[in-house]
C-alpha cells in the first residue's frame, strides 16, 4: 500500500514511522525540500495546491491523506475522483473555516462559545454589543497555535483589534470560563466502525499546546464521546479526528476540530495499545482498527522553540524522546517527550524533572 501524504511535517513523519512496519510506503508533498518526514519516505517538493503535483501524488498513491489542513478543499474534491482522499474534502473544508465549523457544531447540537461573523469594524462593534467583553477575535482561516487571534478587552481596543487581524474575515467569540481544556481523539473506519481514545487533558501557554496528559476514565468521557460521534457521523468521516473542548461548569463546549492526527494524541505512541498514527493509517487504508485503550498513565510535553541536551532529557527516568528533525525557532514545536507510569516511574517527579529543562513546559 502506497500512502500519499499532503504535508511532510512531524505528523506525517510519525504516521510513516507507524505505517512502515505494516508494510506501507509513503510519498509526501511539501513545499520545503528539507521537510522532516522526508527521511521516512519519498518527498515531492512543491506547493500543496499545485494541480500537477497533486495529480502526480494521485497517480503514485493508493490513498491520500494529510498532515496539514490548509490545502484548498477544491483541489481535494477534484482529486477524490481519481483516488481515495481521506478524510474527505468536506471535513477538510469545514475545519479550515471557523465560521463554517462553529455553525456546523451548533446545527448538530455541539455547544460552542457564543460567536458572530465579522467582516467589518461595524460588524465588530455590533457583535460586541451582543457578545460582550472580553471576547476573542479570530480570523476565519489560517489561524493555529494562537496565531490570527486577538483578545479584546475594552471598547476602545476594537479598531486596533480589527487592524491586528488585518481586516480579514473573522469571527468574534465569547471567552469561555473553562476549568480545563480537554480533547477527544476518535478514529472511524471506512465501514463506520468508531473507536475513542481516553481523553487528553491539555495545558496551553501563549496559545501553544505544552502538555497533554492521558485521562482514562475521566468523568467527561461519555459527554465528549457523544459530541465527537455527532461530528464523525455528520461528516461520514474516515480517519483520526480530534475535537478540542473546554470543560466548564455547565458541561463541555467545543472549540475546534482537526481532521487529522493531533498533538494532544502523541502520548498514544507509548501509552495506548495502538497509536493514533497507526489507527489513522488503518482507517484510511480500509484495515481493521486497533485497540485504543491506554496501557499506562502518560504525560506528553512538547519541546517548543529550543531543544535541551538530549542526554538531559533521557536522564529523566521513563522519558521517551521524539525529536522531529526541525530547526529550532521561537514558538516552533520541534519535538516532544513522553513519560509513562511504568516500572515504578513517578509521573509527577519525571514531569517536574522535564519542566526544569529549556523548551519544555
Ligand atoms: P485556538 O486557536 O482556537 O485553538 O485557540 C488556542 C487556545 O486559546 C485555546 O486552546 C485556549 O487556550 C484559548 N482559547 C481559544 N478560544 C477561547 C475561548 N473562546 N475562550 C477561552 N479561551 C480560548
Amino acid at each position: 500500500m502506497i500512502v500519499g501524504v499532503i504535508g511532510a511535517g512531524q505528523l506525517a513523519k510519525m504516521m510513516a514511522l507507524a505505517g512502515l512496519p505494516l508494510g506501507m510506503t509513503f510519498v509526501f508533498l511539501d513545499p520545503a525540500s528539507n521537510a522532516c518526514a522526508g527521511v521516512a519516505g519519498e518527498l515531492i517538493t512543491g506547493a500543496y495546491d499545485d494541480p500537477a503535483l497533486l495529480r502526480e501524488l494521485a497517480v503514485r498513491a493508493d490513498v491520500i491523506t494529510f498532515d496539514f489542513e490548509n490545502v484548498p478543499e477544491d483541489s481535494i474534491s477534484a482529486l477524490s475522483d481519481r483516488v481515495a482522499c481521506l478524510p474527505s474534502a468536506r471535513a477538510l473544508g469545514v475545519s479550515q473555516d471557523r465560521l463554517r465549523e462553529k455553525t456546523l457544531f451548533n446545527e448538530i447540537g455541539i455547544p460552542t462559545a457564543k460567536f458572530a461573523p465579522i467582516d467589518s469594524l461595524a460588524d465588530l462593534e455590533s457583535a460586541v454589543a451582543v457578545i460582550g467583553l472580553p471576547a476573542i477575535l479570530k480570523t476565519r482561516r489560517l489561524g493555529y497555535d494562537g496565531k490570527g487571534q486577538v483578545m479584546l478587552l475594552c471598547e476602545e481596543g476594537l479598531a486596533a483589534g480589527w487592524e491586528a487581524v488585518s481586516g480579514a474575515p473573522s469571527i468574534l467569540e465569547a471567552v469561555v470560563p473553562f476549568r480545563r481544556e480537554l480533547s477527544v481523539i476518535a478514529v472511524r473506519g471506512r465501514d463506520g466502525e468508531t473507536r475513542f481514545y481516553p481523553l487528553s487533558e491539555n495545558t496551553h501557554r501563549d496559545g501553544i499546546l505544552r502538555i497533554a496528559a492521558s485521562r482514562p476514565g475521566d468523568q467527561a468521557t461519555d459527554e465528549a464521546r457523544e459530541l465527537v460521534s455527532r461530528l464523525l457521523d455528520e461528516l461520514d468521516y474516515v480517519g483520526v479526528l480530534a475535537l478540542e473542548l473546554f470543560d466548564t461548569e455547565s458541561g463541555l463546549v467545543a472549540n475546534e476540530f482537526a481532521p487529522r492526527v493531533h498533538n494532544s494524541g502523541h502520548w498514544t505512541i507509548e501509552g495506548a495499545q495502538t497509536s493514533q498514527f497507526e489507527n489513522h493509517l488503518r482507517a484510511v487504508c480500509g484495515l481493521p482498527l486497533g485497540d485504543t485503550s491506554a496501557v499506562w498513565d502518560v504525560v506528553m510535553l512538547n519541546i517548543v522553540g529550543e531543544v535541551p541536551e538530549t542526554a538531559a532529557m533521557l536522564s529523566v527516568p521513563g522519558a521517551h524522546l521524539h525529536l522531529y528533525g526541525k530547526e529550532a525557532r521561537p514558538s516552533r514545536k520541534v519535538g516532544h517527550v513522553t513519560v509513562r507510569s511504568v516500572d515504578g516511574v513517578e509521573l509527577d517527579t519525571a514531569v517536574r524533572g522535564l519542566l526544569a529543562l529549556p523548551g519544555l513546559g
